[in-house]
């Protein structure tokens, strides 16, 4: 059977870094095992979910690199929803209850009161059809209930029953039904929660494997029994630990602050987003990786620690860097075209440029300065004036390449008897007007001698 994998987030806000986790984990297991990738919107919230927070996660995804093979919104399946509805309740598996959340809130401090688990006691299972009829002429609307299969033969005498699965990223796992109450599946007012549609459509769609956050691990439990109960050979699952703020706090949709259009918009790659976001919280080192493909290589998902990881945006610069440090010209080519480094010059520019970017689009600083001049006047005392006047009537002839500068420099020393600082910074604050930067040796033939001479102090 095709490995099929779905990313199934509800579109109701912009995907973090922590989405994009699940989402990468879904991708990388794909990319390594053949398999497929199903984009799922879990719209069954028609309220709050919007087309454009599905559309711009689709973005997203492309710009981290994800392509999804199919996409699927489970508010366009409802029919298949009431289907299984209707086959669960046919087989008794769904039953309706009446209680109000007050009255539930209740039950449940009396069940703690007598030391017994907090977990619905099952009560509207005892209603007669009288007593529903009752209720319902009364106007309340049931909402409903799967009875989970913790019992023998008795539904109120409920015993551990263990669901064990081998999980793709934590390995033996365990849930006992008998800790749960009955899962509400659909709501007074018809509605779905998302229990349910997630089982159907795994079912209709084939997919092999759930992974996805580990806090979905009880759902599983539930959700076993559920494929189980429609008839169908539950897929495998994977839970992955949760990145949290470096404070220690959950991400979450509705905090823009690391969306994954911020982390775009704010310059930086998106595979040393993806690089992060894959390998943080592993027992991998975290790297740059400069391609999907590698990535999907390091991906392990067995190498994922169980507790929760905090996410240092910081650490996203550190990666970018390293990334830019090793990017080649032809890859960076059409980003950089379109900031305007275009040209013959454009490439041996980048390469003498690249391992000083933060990110990409602070080529433009350096394009400028090797193409205009320092962005500042240069502030240079008297005597280092002096000294690059008398450095650039010693410069040589073009054509100039990469050892230019150091002949140069070396002639200069030769006459100044300067050395050091104090022979190459005035000369680097004359030609770029910062005191860091690029190799000049690199800068310099750039700048061409009319260009340099032109930054006569
Ligand atoms: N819509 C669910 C969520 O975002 C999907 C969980 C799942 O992958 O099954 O948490």
């Amino acid at each position: 059977m095709t490995v099929t994998v779905r990313f199934a987030p509800s579109p109701t806000g912009l995907i973090h870094i922590g989405n994009a986790r699940t989402a990468l984990f879904n991708w990388l297991f794909a990319m390594k095992n053949g398999g497929r990738f199903i984009q799922r919107f879990d719209d069954t919230d028609v309220l709050r979910s919007k087309q454009e927070y599905a559309d711009a996660i689709l973005y997203d995804l492309h710009w981290l690199g994800i392509f999804p093979d199919a996409t699927d919104y489970q508010s366009r399946r409802f029919d298949a929803y009431d289907a299984a509805v209707e086959k669960l309740k046919a087989a008794g598996l769904l039953y309706a209850c009446y209680e109000t959340s007050e009255e539930l809130e209740l039950k449940r401090k009396i069940r703690l009161s007598r030391k017994l688990p907090p977990v619905y006691g099952r009560e509207a299972l005892k209603l007669t059809g009288e007593e529903r009829e009752a209720l319902e002429v009364e106007g309340r609307k049931p909402h409903w209930r799967f009875l989970l299969p913790n019992f023998r033969d008795n539904p109120f005498e409920t015993e551990r029953t263990e669901i064990q699965w081998d999980d793709v990223v934590r390995g033996e796992e365990t849930v006992d039904l008998a800790s749960l109450s009955d899962p509400v599946l659909v709501r007074e007012d018809g509605t779905y929660l998302y229990t349910l549609p997630s089982v159907v459509d795994d079912i209709d769609m084939g997919v092999t494997h759930v992974i996805r956050g580990d806090d979905h691990v009880t759902n599983t439990g539930v959700q076993i029994a559920l494929f189980k109960a429609l008839g169908a050979e539950p897929p495998a699952f994977g839970h992955h630990n949760l990145l949290t703020t470096s404070t220690g706090e959950g991400l979450s949709k509705r905090s823009g602050a690391l969306s994954i259009k911020s982390l775009r918009e704010s310059g930086l790659e998106p595979m040393a987003v993806a690089s992060l976001a894959v390998l943080i919280g592993t027992s991998e080192s975290v790297t740059a990786v400069p391609h999907m493909s590698e990535l999907a290589e390091r991906f392990d998902p067995e190498a994922t620690s169980k507790s929760a990881s905090k996410f240092d945006p910081a650490e996203l610069i550190v990666l970018n860097r390293a990334l830019l440090h090793q990017l080649p010209f032809n890859e960076a080519q059409d980003r950089l075209s379109a900031l305007g480094v275009s040209g013959e010059k454009a490439e041996s520019f980048w390469l003498a440029v690249r391992g000083n970017l933060e990110k990409l689009g602070d080529a433009v600083t350096w394009w400028r300065i090797v193409n205009q001049g320092p962005e500042e006047p240069v502030e240079l005392s008297d005597k280092d004036r002096e000294f690059v006047n008398q450095a650039f009537d010693m410069l040589p002839e073009e054509p100039w390449d990469g050892s230019t500068w150091k002949a140069w420099t070396g002639a200069v020393k030769e006459e100044t008897k300067r050395k050091g600082k104090t022979l190459f910074m005035p000369l680097r604050l004359a030609l770029t007007g910062l005191a860091s930067g690029p190799e000049l040796a690199d800068l310099l033939p750039l700048l061409g001698r009319e260009g340099t001479l032109a930054r006569r102090p």
